[in-house]
């Protein structure tokens, strides 16, 4: 064996799997049960009593869902990981361990449009406060922080328009305000952005996007980086203080650099109960294995729609922040030295009624909310996924009336081009 570690690619194929022991089976098999038999009577009460590691019940892990959970932790450069139904799980499961009623978060204003919902309205119902900056100006954060602060979330590549996030530079706010840094690393993929390596604490993902990849399967993961210190005392009571769940446990004190990753998993997931199916688990780990090849051709392939696009006499303006005379391109050589991702938005200089009628006459790409699928998909995001914001507030977040907002998959980039040439020209 060389001691050479691994690369991302082989990580990206191996990370977390053997042959199963029992079976010799190659792929990882779909552990499809709900619950596993103990040993013995002292092996069942130190596996409830978090003094052995093992399969309980599926709703707190799975032998499947374990895999995946490895996978990405490798992939991300954390310590650990925790598998959820969904991307949105991902996010709730995370700020339960660290806001208590009353407490605040600031959240970069650009966000995917279902994490504005979440984050203005489900979660004031659990008196967590959303505090909204603007990542184009990190002043914004620093003012942003208050003493009932718990937690800065940002995307590293945001909705809708693609824009790249400095991640360092909050990162050194996070630090001085001393709370974690979330990172929504979805649009990004571990591929194109590690959050980890730029000061991310928390790394959360839609694995619903790039990462399952082919548009089949809903789920989300949360990565611990193992970097916070969580024991300022009464600050973030899950980690730091003794549990009543688990005979008075304290998670941080016990499981040292992968605490947050456990807190989720015996606190958030086995309460709130958001379980990953292990069958959606062996379709997003397969998606893994061909994450570097499928991610570079969507980043290629969205660079020369980008370039098309900027030309077109019907369009306005391009958001890519791989065009070189783009506000974010220096950010992206930087971040995403590989490619700025595959989401963007162009807009058209026929306005709203220009961007409704392109979406009904594009062929090839698919009028839908999603992203990070092997097709090509579109939509009005005015209409759609924003369609709850004031104006004022569309504006802010990216998604004006005349804003139109593309993932690019894995087609022919001729393909691509050809149907937006005919829906722009008809
Ligand atoms: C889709 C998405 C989410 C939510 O994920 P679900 O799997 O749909 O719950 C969160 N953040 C970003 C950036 C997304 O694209």
């Amino acid at each position: 064996m060389s001691d050479r570690l691994p690369g991302f690619s082989t990580l990206a194929v191996h990370a977390g799997a053997q042959p199963d022991p029992t079976t010799g089976a190659r792929a990882t098999p779909i552990y499809q049960t709900t619950s596993f038999v103990f040993n013995d009577a002292d092996h069942a009460a130190s596996l409830f009593g978090l003094q052995a590691f093992g399969n309980i019940y599926t709703r707190i892990g799975n032998p499947t869902n374990a895999v995946l959970e490895e996978r990405v932790a490798a992939l991300e450069g954390g310590t650990a990981a925790l598998a959820v139904a969904s991307g949105h799980a991902a996010q709730v499961v995370v700020l339960q361990q660290l806001l208590q009623p009353g407490d605040e978060f600031i959240a970069a204003r650009k966000l995917y449009g279902g994490s504005i919902n979440q984050f203005t309205h489900a979660f004031k119902s659990f008196g967590w406060n959303v505090v909204w900056a603007d990542p184009d100006d990190i002043g914004s954060f620093e003012r942003a922080v208050t003493p009932r602060t718990k937690a800065i979330f940002i995307e590293s590549i945001a909705n809708p328009a693609g824009s790249i996030t400095d991640i360092e530079a909050i990162s050194t706010v996070a630090t001085k305000a001393g709370v974690p840094l979330i990172v929504d690393n979805t649009l990004a993929s571990p591929y194109l952005i590690r959050p980890i390596d730029h000061g991310a604490d928390i790394v959360v993902h839609s694995l619903t996007k790039f990462l399952g990849g082919h548009g089949n399967s809903i789920g989300g993961i949360i990565v611990d980086a193992g970097t916070f210190d969580w024991s300022t005392a009464g600050k973030y009571p899950m980690l730091s203080e003794p549990r009543p769940e688990y005979h008075g446990i304290r998670l941080q004190e016990t499981f040292g650099n992968f605490a947050f990753a456990i807190a989720c998993r015996v606190l958030g997931l086995r309460d709130l109960g958001p379980a990953l199916s292990p069958f959606n688990a062996f379709l997003i780990l397969t998606g893994i294995e061909t994450l570097p090849l499928r991610m570079q051709k969507h980043c290629d392939n969205a660079k020369a729609v980008a370039e098309f696009l900027a030309g077109h006499p019907a369009v306005a303006s391009v958001s890519y922040a791989g065009l070189p005379n783009d506000k974010y391109y220096q950010l992206a050589r930087k971040y995403a030295p590989k490619g700025a991702g595959a989401v963007f938005t162009f807009s058209l200089k026929g306005g709203y009624d220009a961007g409704v009628g392109l979406v009904s006459k594009l062929q090839l790409f698919s009028h839908l909310a999603n992203v990070g699928d092997t097709r090509s998909l579109v939509i009005h995001p005015a209409s759609t996924t924003h369609s709850q914001l004031d104006d004022a507030a569309k504006i802010k977040s990216g998604a004006g009336p005349d804003v139109v907002r593309l993932s690019i998959g894995i087609e022919d980039k001729e393909d691509l081009i050809a149907d937006l040439e005919q829906a722009l020209g008809a």
